[in-house]
């Protein structure tokens, strides 16, 4: 409710009215909301940096030549304090959108780290240096970052699939606001065709086994509305549980797998007759509108 207002102000005052918001929250809690986590691939290693009261910062490292980038640093110094740790060399940011609780640290971030590239599809992004479309390429060392234009949450959404130059081997997307683990964000900016063609024709065709690493820590709020949807999908039932017992322990539940989200995110789900069933329609761009306002109004 609050984020829907404050993204309907104009950008600048929507920007420091968000800063204040968020100012307070961390004021208020100096603690973590999740651990962070390390996780080691073949070539890649992704460490999970919480911020905020719900979001994810992540540290992508390319292992053979140690240069890394970071999704949207809004804690600049909690990112510093892990690239020293880490002992990588910090190159570049990327950034899934202008929101301020993911693109509001970039401008401090490259004030400590000039030499800092600073990659986003929108020009209201702080600091940008690289603005990239759909299909731009880079790399992160030795790593291959393909980006993937997915308007609807904000009209310059960008979600970056990092795999290694190995075939076959490990890949990754990071998905911002655009696809949550059980969910996906509110369309602020764009339509329910938008989120179709993000989620189905995008994400949806990725390789299955592809990690997801999504902008917030909003997994079991996303799952609760997907049992509403699907009351007999135990994929649900299961990964309920399992959220349960990972935020018992103060542990974060990313990454899923896009395989995964095939099996219990309604908004991965539209073209499957049990979700359309739910919500009256026959087509699935109907169904991904109608479920999305659905969950605007669900109360867990
Ligand atoms: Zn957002």
């Amino acid at each position: 409710m609050l984020a829907r207002f404050v993204n309907s102000l104009p950008h600048g005052l929507s920007q420091r009215l968000t800063r204040l918001y968020f100012q307070a929250l961390v004021w208020n809690q100096r603690t973590s909301h999740s651990s962070q986590e390390h996780h080691q691939y073949k070539t890649m290693d992704i460490k999970i940096l919480p911020a905020l009261k719900d979001n994810y910062m992540y540290l992508i490292v390319d292992k053979t030549t140690q240069e890394a980038a970071i999704v949207d640093p809004v804690e600049p110094n909690t990112v510093l304090k892990a690239v020293q740790d880490q002992g990588v060399k910090l190159t570049k940011i990327l950034t899934t959108h202008h929101h301020w609780d993911h693109a509001g640290g970039n401008e401090d971030l490259v004030k400590m780290l000039p030499d800092l590239q600073v990659y986003g599809g929108d020009d209201r992004i702080g600091a940008i240096t690289h603005k990239i479309e759909h299909n731009s390429k880079f790399n992160i060392g030795n790593l291959n970052v393909l980006c993937l234009f997915t308007p609807c949450h904000t009209a310059g959404h960008i979600c970056y699939f990092v795999t290694s130059p190995e075939e076959s081997s490990d890949s990754a997307v990071f998905t911002g606001d655009t696809l949550f683990l059980g969910g996906c964000g509110r369309f602020f900016e764009g339509t329910a065709e938008q989120m179709h063609k993000a989620l189905i024709d995008i994400l949806g065709n990725l390789p299955e086994q592809t990690k997801v690493f999504c902008g917030h820590e909003y997994t079991l709020q996303n799952l609760k509305f997907a049992a509403y949807v699907e009351p007999k999908n135990e994929h649900i039932k299961s990964k309920i549980e399992w959220s349960h017992q990972q935020r018992h322990d103060g542990k974060p539940t990313v990454p899923s797998t896009i395989l995964e989200e095939k099996q219990y995110n309604p908004f991965m789900r539209v073209t499957e007759k049990s979700v359309m069933e739910h919500a009256k329609r026959s087509d699935p761009i109907e169904t991904m509108r109608t479920i999305r306002l659905e969950k605007d109004n669900f109360k867990v």
